[in-house]
């Protein structure tokens, strides 16, 4: 057998290469996976580190993403259970919208019955408690430094956090390598090769050819590039860029949980979760132009966001914090120049619409949801 045929190659060392490598090398498949810098560089080292348990996609009553989101964190907790945890998170409740103490606690209702298998086989460490609707005094003692007036009451709840992502994609990625899959990091995918009847036969990358009739490219947020590279007319078909960042603060956590509060200007939910004596605070969206190499993270953006922490939890001196890091990565978005999110994955054969067979490009919009993605992606590449 020749050192460079394969099976398959992934581009990409994010979760969702990762996950894909995994299956594909459990499958059977002499899988290859090349990555341009290091493994979790990309969007994948900026996460906020929650494996959403599906509680926020009933909002606009997204079951399918609910159902998805629960089986994948709870995939992630029965593989790395030494790497996943529960914590508790504290939303405090006032009369707006659907943030109110009647509507969360039929959300915790439709929650418990929609994910009936939610703790099964999990170790007992990674069993979560339902979640349940608390009094505004309660709310008040567990998390002083929320704004009292027109409190209702809080909606507390479990999700499965990764306090160390780093080790989750090390362990991932060894127990990849454990099942055959071959990665090579400081490597870039170059050029896709293919026969005359636009059959994909393998890839130059690194210097190097490569030689597998399948090609995931699921380069993140440099996949719409690479693909336009690969098969120009798919360039439309993919998502504009949106930057987000999550800041770590030198500051205590201000309640044991993590809390989800509004400063009222904007709808997105701000989140300030423990780790360790520090609290990591997230998540900010902003429109990104450009390619994605020039993407950086203002200085008055994040001056802005500790701003919106102080409006949300006045006292907490978010102010004049010092800020430890500054995690950030891009997403998938609606429209170039905006910061809404795109709320399902992008996948792409681009045999369907004439382009090379045997090339599947992937922009995916969560860490969480990776293994079933990696799970649709493989159905499709790798149809035998
Ligand atoms: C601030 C922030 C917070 C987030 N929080 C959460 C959260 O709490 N929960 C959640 O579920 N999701 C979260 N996400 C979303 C999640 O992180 C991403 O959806 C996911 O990490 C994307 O992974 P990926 O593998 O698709 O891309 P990436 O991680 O970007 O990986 C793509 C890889 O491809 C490599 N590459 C690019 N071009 C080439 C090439 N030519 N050749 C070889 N390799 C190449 C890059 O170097 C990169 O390593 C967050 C994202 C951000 C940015």
């Amino acid at each position: 057998m020749q050192m460079n045929r394969f099976d398959v190659i992934v581009i990409g060392g994010g979760i969702h290469g990762l996950t894909i490598g995994l299956l594909a090398a459990e499958a059977g498949w002499r899988t290859l996976l090349i990555e341009r810098r290091r493994l979790g560089g990309g969007a994948t080292g900026g996460w906020f580190g929650i494996l959403h348990g599906g509680l926020r996609y009933l909002q606009r009553l997204d079951i399918l993403r609910f159902r998805a989101s629960l089986v994948d964190s709870r995939w992630f907790l029965r593989a790395f259970p030494e790497l996943v945890e529960p914590q508790p998170f504290l939303m405090p409740l006032y009369r707006r919208g659907l943030k109110r103490p009647a509507v969360m606690r039929a959300a915790m209702m439709v929650n418990r019955a929609l994910g009936p298998d939610r703790n099964m086989r999990v170790p007992q460490a990674g069993k979560v408690p339902p979640g349940r609707v608390l009094s505004a005094d309660d709310v008040a003692r567990r998390a002083p430094l929320v704004p009292r007036t027109g409190l209702r009451g809080g909606a507390l709840w479990h999700e499965l956090v990764v306090p160390d992502g780093p080790a989750l994609i090390a362990a991932l990625a060894a127990r990849a390598r454990a099942a055959g899959l071959e990665i090579r990091e400081g490597v870039e995918a170059q050029a896709l090769r293919h026969d005359d009847t636009g059959r994909v036969t393998g890839l130059s990358a690194g210097g190097q050819d490569f030689e597998a009739p399948r090609i995931v490219n699921a380069a993140g947020s440099w996949a719409p590039e690479l693909a336009g590279r690969f098969d120009p007319i798919s360039t439309t078909r993919f998502a504009p860029p949106v930057l987000a960042f999550n800041l770590l603060i030198d500051r205590p956590p201000p309640a044991a949980e993590a809390l989800s509060i509004s400063d009222g200007t904007a709808s997105d939910m701000l989140f300030l979760r423990p780790s360790g004596s520090r609290t990591f605070a997230g998540t900010v969206y902003l429109p990104q132009e450009g390619p994605a190499d020039t993407a950086r993270v203002p200085e008055g953006a994040i001056a802005a966001f500790l701003a919106r922490i102080e409006r949300a939890l006045p006292g907490f001196g978010a102010a004049d914090v010092s800020v430890v890091s500054v995690t950030s990565g891009l997403l998938p978005g609606t429209m170039m120049g905006e910061t809404g999110l795109i709320d399902r994955d992008i996948l792409l054969d681009h045999s369907a619409h004439g382009g090379p067979r045997g090339l599947v490009s992937l922009q995916g919009i969560k860490f969480t949801t990776a293994p079933s993605v990696a799970r649709e992606v493989l159905r499709r590449a790798c149809q035998r």
